[in-house]
């Protein structure tokens, strides 16, 4: 059997060509356009290839964005005291600070400045912890779109065994939450999981999130699982490729994503998403928590 291959690339667009239209609608009915502030520190590669797609994204939605770069040298209370700015600015509705940041800046202190009600990444603790009790609160992006694209297949999650290998703030621990609300049975391995491929065999929805390529071979995989590869790692020919020995794991899945093509286009169209909810909020009397 060999998988049926699962384009991220296709459902975002299809996506994104309707936030594109709830992003006119908003223009037009409420005269609101969404917009997003995203902030760049330092020079690294990966990063501003991020913030480049996320700004194409943005545009091509029409949503507007605002693109502020710092070199690595600003200090931790210059960097607060704009993002002070954005969330006072009220044509702002996200706000966004590309990670990682230089080691003399708190990460965490940073997420936690942002005001929640503009937090499109969803990894403020007061977002986070709303999604644990269930609360209306902005997903974190790649989990919420590995779980759209899981609800896209013809399958149903209830009660399937999924098995979250990592368990970052920002992936596996989300994700494993969001599949847990959709009635799954989840169990989370991460670097100290002893002899890995006898948990992970057990997996109807097997999910690697680790950042080592090619980790997850055939003998990681129960036949006809599904596979949903979020690792981005360089190999040293300078191709991308996932944490799932892709070619291998194929004829072993029922359905796989492929990497670079599967999660990654999803994050972003989950971070439009996010934006365009929140300009929503503005529109709306009753907004759905407050910033
Ligand atoms: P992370 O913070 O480094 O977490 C990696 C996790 O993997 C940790 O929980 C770690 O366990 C676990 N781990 C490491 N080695 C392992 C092993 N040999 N066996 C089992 N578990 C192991 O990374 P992350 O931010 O979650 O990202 C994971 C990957 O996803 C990276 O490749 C990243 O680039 C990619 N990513 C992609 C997207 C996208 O949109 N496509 C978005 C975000 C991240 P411990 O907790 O015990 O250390």
């Amino acid at each position: 059997m060999s998988a049926v291959i699962v384009s991220g690339k296709d459902l975002a667009k299809e996506k994104r060509a309707f936030i594109k239209e709830k992003v006119s609608e908003l223009h037009t009915e409420k005269n609101i356009q969404p917009s997003l502030a995203v902030i760049l520190v330092g020079e690294d590669p990966a990063s501003q290839s991020y913030v480049r797609a996320k700004e194409k994204a943005c545009e091509e939605a029409g949503i507007n964005s605002i693109l502020e770069k710092y070199p690595s040298s600003i200090t931790q209370d210059e960097l607060l005291e704009r993002i002070t700015h954005f969330n006072g600015d009220a044509s702002v509705h996200g706000i966004l600070v590309q990670l990682p940041l230089p080691d003399h800046i708190d990460e965490l202190a940073v997420i936690e400045h942002i005001s929640p009600g503009k937090d499109v990444d969803g990894f403020h603790p007061v977002n986070i912890g709303r999604m644990m009790i269930d609360q209306k609160s902005f997903l974190p992006c790649t989990p919420y779109g590995i779980v759209e694209m899981i609800k896209s297949l013809d399958v149903s999650i209830s009660g399937k065994h999924v098995v979250v290998i990592g368990r970052s703030n920002i992936v596996g621990k989300p994700v494993g939450q969001l599949l847990l609300k959709e009635d799954a049975t989840v169990t989370y391995c991460h670097s100290r999981t002893k002899d890995l491929a006898s948990i992970t065999k057990q997996a109807d929805i097997l999910i690697a999130a680790v950042g080592r390529a090619k980790l997850i071979g055939p003998e990681y995989v129960k036949d006809g699982a599904i596979v949903i590869d979020v690792g981005v790692n360089r190999l040293e020919t300078g191709k991308l490729c996932g944490d799932v020995d892709f070619e291998a794991v194929k004829e072993k899945a029922s359905y796989i994503t492929p990497v670079p093509g599967g999660v990654g286009p999803m994050t972003i169209t989950m971070l439009l998403h996010n934006t365009l909810q929140s300009a929503q909020n503005e529109a709306c009397e009753n907004k759905t928590f407050s910033s």
